[in-house]
């Protein structure tokens, strides 16, 4: 009888399909709801769980809330499409953590540079506001994505929602991490968490967030990953 010989195992693959979502995830029905109706009135958007985007093995995570309606949400992409994009981007690119040029456009996006990029919530949700419950059902793909890092050092948690689900899946204990613009935490496991407003447009539009600020978080996040 012909023997067969068993196909290498695709560990890539094998560690991806752990980490994320499925395309038709089940798990939130609020979300889902939307998602269904979504694909119905815009049937060429992603309309999806948005993947994590990351480079090779990388050294800094960014967190961020959920996909927007405009941006990943309709183009798979963590801010790319949206007027969170610009500034995102710019300052990645700034920085050194990112080549190209932010056009808005998939086809010729930015490539990220030793850094992971990461929803807390990978469904769009209603007005941009994820139930608690919903934050936690996601959180198992955040936790699986962030242990499959070995050289991860600092995350960068873009709003209070963010921080919460980074603590808890770095281990932190959050009365012991109160969230604040360019706070730090260390967390087990010689990582670093910085807190950072996020870059939304009415954070923008208020103020709240200049690009000055959002430069200063990843500029001390390349000076914590040099000093080590
Ligand atoms: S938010 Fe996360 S857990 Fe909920 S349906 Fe989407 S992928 Fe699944």
């Amino acid at each position: 009888m012909e023997s067969t010989t068993p196909a290498p195992l695709d560990l890539e693959a094998a560690a991806a399909a752990v980490t994320e979502p499925s395309r038709d995830c089940p798990r939130c029905p609020r979300l889902v709801g939307l998602r269904e109706q979504l694909r119905v009135d815009h049937p060429n958007w992603w309309n999806a769980p948005v993947p994590i985007l990351a480079d090779a093995d990388p050294w800094l995570a960014i967190i961020g809330l959920a996909p927007g309606l405009q941006g990943a949400n309709r183009t798979a992409r963590p801010f790319t499409g949206d007027r969170s994009g610009p500034l995102f981007w710019g300052t990645l690119i700034a920085a050194g953590l990112a080549e190209g040029v932010y056009t808005g456009r998939v086809e010729d996006a930015p490539v990220p540079r030793g850094i992971a990029i990461i929803n807390a919530v990978r469904c769009l949700p209603p007005e941009n506001k994820p139930s608690p419950e919903e934050i936690r059902t996601c959180r198992p793909f955040l936790d699986a994505d962030l242990a499959a890092m070995p050289s991860l050092r600092v995350v960068v948690a873009l709003g209070a929602i963010a921080h919460q689900s980074a603590v808890k899946v770095l281990g932190g204990r959050l009365p012991k991490a109160p969230f604040g613009h360019l706070a730090e935490h260390a967390m087990p496991g010689e990582r670093t968490l910085i807190d950072s407003y996020h870059c939304s447009r009415y954070n923008q539009n208020t103020k709240r967030l200049t690009p000055e600020m959002f430069a200063a978080v990843f500029a001390r996040a390349i000076e914590l990953r040099e000093t080590r």
